[in-house]
This record gives structure tokens, sequence and C-alpha cells, in this order.
């Protein structure tokens, strides 16, 4: 019999040759699944609280979130959604399926049905201490596409409840590299695949300033060259992959954290930046917006739209005009004579890379350069 093949997908994740992976990891990765944080609240269970990587800001917190947002009803959903032009949506905690937050995890799982439609797919995590048989038909009932666990060792069992109710059934679960853990997530695999689970998702461990401290304690290191991998995560994760592929006959996937961090954060931004992109605005490969903006006083800033729009000739919808600023194009912002006028008019010029967000609350700037030196860094200066 031929070897299973390991393959690295473009997001850098690894998955068995032919058995794909789960849907909800596919969307994830596409940047077309949104993530519900229902609320930081849970159970603090023995196997997960010491690694758990919840910020502070959140961890045991009431507060809903819907990817980086903050919302107060189930309608901001919808409009995030929107926003990312969404496919699916994971809910996520905190634990969903947590005693106190059972009520509302139902109903938005029925809310986003009602209003997206049966095919808008929903997957939920649970650590499983509170599942049950009566639950696990509550779920299915109000739409629950996937459900992932990630239970303890003496909880495996809870996940034979949520199979045959329609549901497509896995775990989640960090590859924590020390040999009795790695021991017994191989027979984890292995009784998954005997109650006829779909999938498991293994994630590299991570080191994060919530769990910092706790994984110091238990003298983990980080991976040498990375700023979150767990040393030794990685290499065991695709080890285990390859020993188990031959083995079993469920799907297993391996999500790095590069994948989680920054292809998914990427894929979604992209998403959102051409939802909301405005005219003087350009998307840039991570799908951030870069544009041009011109700063100083108020009187100078009009008598310079002024110019813009008469001398230089800018169509008015490309230019945004503010008491204090105007912002452009940074195709306009290149031109050498816009440069000379910046200098006469006693000006500030940059170009500005942000976020794709419009609430000042979730725009960042993450770069802020003069016209000059950007010009200078991109090799356009003419000589
Ligand atoms: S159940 Fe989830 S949120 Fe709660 S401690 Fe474990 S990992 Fe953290």
């Amino acid at each position: 019999m031929r070897e299973p093949v390991i393959v690295e997908s473009k997001a850098h994740t690894f998955y068995i040759k032919k058995k794909n992976i789960p849907k909800g990891c596919q969307q994830c990765l596409k940047g077309t699944k949104a993530v519900l944080f229902l609320n930081g609240i849970c159970q603090n269970p023995r196997h997960c609280w010491w690694y758990c990587p919840i910020s502070e800001k959140r961890k045991g917190k009431k507060d809903t979130y819907i990817n980086e947002i903050q919302i107060s009803s189930k309608e901001q959903i919808l409009h995030e959604l929107k926003a990312i032009n969404a496919k699916g949506m994971s809910i996520t905690g905190g634990d969903p399926l947590f005693e106190p937050n059972l009520k509302k995890t139902l109903e938005y799982i029925n809310f986003i049905k009602e209003n997206k439609g049966k095919k808008f797919h929903i997957h939920l995590y649970t650590n499983g201490l509170n599942f049950n048989e009566d639950l696990a038909k509550k779920l299915a009932r109000a739409g629950l596409d996937e459900i992932r666990f990630n239970p303890s060792k003496e909880n495996w069992n809870v996940i034979k409840y949520a199979l045959n109710k329609g549901m497509i059934v896995g775990a989640e679960v960090p590859v924590i590299p020390e040999v009795e853990y790695i021991d017994d997530l191989k027979k984890f695999i292995f009784y998954l695949n005997k109650i006829g689970a779909d999938f498991i998702n293994l994630n590299e461990f991570e080191y994060c300033s919530p769990n910092s401290q706790n994984l110091k304690d238990r003298n983990f290191k980080l991976e040498v060259g990375t700023i979150a991998s767990v040393k030794n995560s990685k290499k065991q994760a695709i080890k285990l992959v390859k020993d188990m592929a031959p083995k079993v006959s469920i799907k297993i996937h391996f999500c790095t954290i590069r994948a989680k961090d920054y292809w998914q954060m990427r894929e979604r931004y992209l998403r959102r930046a051409r939802t909301i992109k405005l005219p003087y605005e350009q998307i840039t490969s991570d799908g951030l917006l870069l544009y041009a903006q011109i700063e100083g006083e108020k009187i100078d800033i009009k008598e310079f739209y002024a110019i813009l729009l008469n001398e230089i000739k800018i169509p008015q919808n490309f230019l945004s005009y503010q008491e204090i600023n105007i912002k452009l194009p940074i195709t306009f912002a290149m031109e050498e004579l816009l440069i000379d006028l910046l200098i006469q008019n006693n000006l500030k010029g940059y170009v500005i890379e942000a976020t794709p967000f419009r609430e000042e609350k979730y725009q960042q700037i993450t770069e802020k350069t003069p016209i000059k030196l950007f010009k200078e860094e991109m090799g356009l200066n003419e000589n």
C-alpha cells in the first residue's frame, strides 16, 4: 500500500492528500469565515486554562465580538458578515456551551441561519464539559453545521453524543510538544477514528502574552525566529500527521501559527478592504489601505484643496477634504509638482497605510511615511 502524502497548503497548513480539510478550516483560510467571540466566560477547565490564549481584555468578560468589533446587538453581526462578504461564521469563547452561555449561543445560531440561509456554514468550539445528547439535538435543530471539541482525556466520550445528528463532528486541539501529551493525542486520534468522527484539526502550540508565564514555568521555549510558536510543536505535529495518516481514515489537518495569525487575517482584510475601499485608496497585498494625506493649518489646507482641484485637476471624487487634512490617491502625491507645491504652501505630505476599518476605534495606522521618503524607499525618485 502506498504511503499517504502530506501536502502543505498555500496558507502553510498541512493535510493528508486526497482527504482535504474540514469546511470550517477551508473558509477560515480563505478569509470567508467570520469569528463570533460569544464572551470570555468558561469553566476554566484544568486541561486547558494554563495555556488559554484568550487576552486579558476578553477573558472572563461578558463582551461579544464579531471579528475585531465589539457588538451590542445581533444585527451588528449581519453588518460585519456583509463587510467581509462572509460565507460562514465560527462561534468561540469562552465556552459557547457553558450553561450561562447556552441560550445566547442557540439564539445566535438560529438568528444567523434565518438571515443568511441554510447554506451559510456555522461551526462551534467547545471544551465539551457541558455536552450531552439533549444539547447535541438542540444544536443540530438550530442548524449548527460543524462542532469541534477540545475535551479533557476523561471526557472524550461526550463527542459520541454529537454523532448522527446531521452535524460534522471533529476535534481541535493544540500540539503540546511533550511525550505524554503526544501519546495521548495519538490515542485520541484513534478514538475519533473509531467512533466515526470526521476530522481532527491540530493547532501549533501558541506562546502569547496571556499564557507566557505558565508556559515559561513549564519550561516551554519559543521557536527561534518566531514570535508565537512554541519550540518543537510544528515538528511534532508534522511527524504526528505522517505517523497517523496511514493508520486512520479521518481527516487530519495541522494549522500553523503563521496560517492563523497572518494568512487568515490577511485574507479577511483583503475581503473587507474590497468592500469599503474609497476612490482615493488602494489595497496592499496584505489587505491594508494605502493613500496620501496632506496636513496643515485650516486656511492653508482650504487653499491647497482649491489648487488640487483647479490647477492639478484632480477629480473631486478622488479627494477627501477635511478641515486639517486632504486625502488623495498616492499616484497624484508622487508627482514632483505636487511635492514642490507642498513645500511652497508650508504643508506636510504623508503616505498612510491603515487597517481596513472606518471606525476610529478599530482603524490602526500601521505606517505613516513622509511622501519624499516613501518615494525614495520605493525607488521612485527622478534623477
Ligand atoms: S475552555 Fe477555552 S476559553 Fe476556557 S480556559 Fe479552556 S481554552 Fe480558555
